[in-house]
């Protein structure tokens, strides 16, 4: 471990893990400092769910070295499950019970548990607290698995492709639950396939592609590091348009502007998106 180690909620290094012939994680690093949000993105089979498993101490690995909150999750006690928030995707909660019943039921697991009707408010589901759990729908039970993950006050949060199958809507209120519980200084690591949910969120992130990382940093650095060549695009007195990739953009336009002497026709000058250095970075280039 490194000598910054203490200061990382999640540490890791060169974990591996093989179902039969199956490589699902191929020597990841990750570290994730306190109180970030930290997003791992990839594409479908990349080693997400595997690696969020293993940080859960739900899957054995294979190889590396793994501290969540300073333990290895293989060796976990209760006293340190109750410290890490785990949101299942398909909670068990009995569909008879109502939202509050739940929430209550669930609290009396944890030696210190946060006050049941500030986390049903927390997730935004105050006027539902009297409804039973079967009459919710896909997005507000959603809401109350998170409501469960967090009413034991986890130091660190796991979520795991939270908002799949949410309208659009819907997953712009789990955002900003997801800056409210990181406002008030939870770690919260979660991984998606939405970039542009990670670049909303993430404080930083990391690509996951075929078991290991090919890419970590902030967003805008990410976007900055691996697509740095701009696009300027303009259009030729004869109408034929053109365009040129550079790394100086303004350079460029400055000639233009002196060649034409003037106003450039069709003007255009674009970088790449995260989403374009994104399919790079896994090999999806020709996705779209
Ligand atoms: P997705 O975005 O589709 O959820 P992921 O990045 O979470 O994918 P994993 O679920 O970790 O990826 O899967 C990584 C690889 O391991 C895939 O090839 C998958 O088929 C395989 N795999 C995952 N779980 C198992 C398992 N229990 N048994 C056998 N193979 C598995």
């Amino acid at each position: 471990m490194t000598a910054h180690a203490k200061d990382l909620a999640v540490d890791v290094r060169g974990l591996r893990k093989q179902y039969g012939d199956v490589t699902a994680v191929d020597g990841i690093d990750l570290g994730i400092r306190q109180g970030e949000v930290f997003g791992l993105l990839g594409p479908n089979g990349a080693g997400k769910t595997t690696t969020v498993e293993i940080l859960q101490g739900n899957r054995s690995r294979d190889a590396g070295e793994v501290s969540v909150l300073g333990v290895d999750p293989e060796t976990a006690t209760r006293a340190w499950r109750s410290r890490v928030g785990i949101v299942w995707q398909d909670e068990s909660a009995p569909a008879e019970l109502t939202v509050r019943e739940t929430v209550r039921h669930f609290s009396r697991y944890y030696r210190r548990p946060r006050d049941p009707e500030e986390v049903i408010g927390l997730v935004g589901l105050q006027e539902k607290a009297g409804s039973r759990i079967k009459a919710l729908s896909g997005g507000q039970r959603r809401r109350l698995d998170v409501a469960l993950g967090v009413i034991g006050g986890p130091e660190l949060l796991l979520l795991d492709e939270p908002t799949t199958g949410f309208d659009p809507a819907a997953r712009r209120q789990f955002w900003e639950l997801i800056r409210k519980l990181a406002d008030e200084g939870t770690t919260i690591l979660l991984t998606t396939h939405y970039l542009e949910e990670a670049e909303a969120l993430a404080h930083r992130l990391a690509v996951v592609a075929h078991g290991h990382v090919v890419a970590e940093g902030e967003p805008a650095a990410l976007r900055d590091r691996h697509g740095s060549e701009a696009t300027v695009e303009w259009t030729e007195p004869d109408g034929t348009p053109r365009s040129e990739h550079t790394k100086t953009p303004t350079r460029t336009v400055a000639e233009l502007t002196h060649r034409f002497d003037g106003e450039i026709p069709g003007l255009r000058v674009s970088r790449p998106t995260l989403e374009d250095v994104y399919l790079r970075l896994t090999g999806q280039e020709n996705a779209r």
